[in-house]
């Protein structure tokens, strides 16, 4: 990486990411699987955090996005490194407590690790939803300085719910996106990342835009690139992706820990932090700092 290295901004831009990625989740579920038509006619923009939607969410709840993100989170922070078996631990005690929302593929995955232990699930062309994806922001954290590292975490964790070439595609852009938001490089630069992951995979061209933004993971980074690309702060970024409507809670929080790794904490609206549960922004707050403490850019 070429980039120089700043390490309080670092931390301060992971700890934006996780934050964005919570704030992203909170502002798009209430209008999660509604159409564009149906969110201009009930909010006109929709740029407050509502609640409501068709979990009955309370203003600032946070849903599998947030949560299966936390799980990750809390796995490698207690091994102090790379524990795949303690992810899928994390998400076995998550499905038993009973979560507001847990899509179909995660469930599969997880009720495999928890009856037969496994720990990767077979090939299955039906798997190429955003499930993996939308978890991704912790391994980023994690991984930050070492891009083979990256690879391999970020393919792991997806694997545990989700195998599929494109899923694994995604989860791995992802990853390379936020390491260089958090290193502070540039849009273009940022752009250069999404057409390497275009080149090797044509289906995620985002220009034209297609408008489509349901859970497969090729309409969630479509809708995330092209609104990210487009947007010039943290709020017309998510504004934006989640009026797409769709799944707007995951292309929320995807499209949150892009931009709150590029624009940074300061950029993160006032009035949406005050809408969050505090216990969460505070587990958020202190996991995002002990992951990126554990990556090789901080331990070199
Ligand atoms: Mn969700
Ligand atoms: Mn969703």
């Amino acid at each position: 990486m070429t980039l120089p290295i700043n390490l309080p901004d670092i931390r301060s831009r992971a700890a934006a990411a996780f934050i964005g990625l919570a704030v992203g989740d909170a502002l798009g579920a209430p209008v999660e699987f509604m159409t564009a038509g149906e969110i201009a006619a009930k909010y006109g923009i929709l740029s407050e955090i509502a609640g409501g939607g068709w979990l009955r969410l309370k203003p600032g709840q946070v849903t599998d996005d947030t949560e299966m993100s936390l799980c990750a989170a809390r796995a490698i922070v207690s091994a102090g490194g790379w524990s795949l078996e303690g992810i899928a631990g994390e998400f076995a005690a998550w499905l038993r407590s009973k979560p507001v929302d847990v899509g179909d593929t995660c469930r599969r995955g997880i009720r495999n690790f928890m009856l037969k232990g496994v720990l990767e699930t077979p090939f299955n062309q039906w798997d190429g939803g955003n499930g993996a994806a939308m978890r991704m922001l912790p391994t980023a954290l994690f991984t930050l300085g070492d891009d083979g590292l990256l690879e391999r975490c970020a393919v792991e964790q997806a694997r545990l719910t989700h195998n599929h070439p494109l899923s694994d595609a995604a989860c791995i852009a992802l990853g390379r996106l936020v390491h260089l938001s958090l290193l502070g490089a540039s849009k273009p630069r940022l752009r250069r990342e999404a057409e390497r992951l275009i080149a090797a995979h044509p289906t995620f061209a985002f220009d034209p835009y297609r408008g489509l933004a349901t859970g497969y993971v090729v309409d969630t980074m479509q809708t995330v690139f092209h609104h990210f690309f487009r947007g010039r702060t943290f709020e017309e970024c998510l504004v934006g992706t989640v009026n797409q409507g769709g799944d707007a809670d995951t292309t929320g929080a995807i499209c949150g820990m892009l931009a709150g790794a590029f624009y940074g904490m300061e950029s993160i609206p006032q009035r949406w932090l005050k809408k969050m549960d505090r216990r969460v922004m505070d587990e958020i707050s202190e996991l995002s700092e002990r992951l990126i403490v554990l990556s090789p850019a901080f331990r070199e």
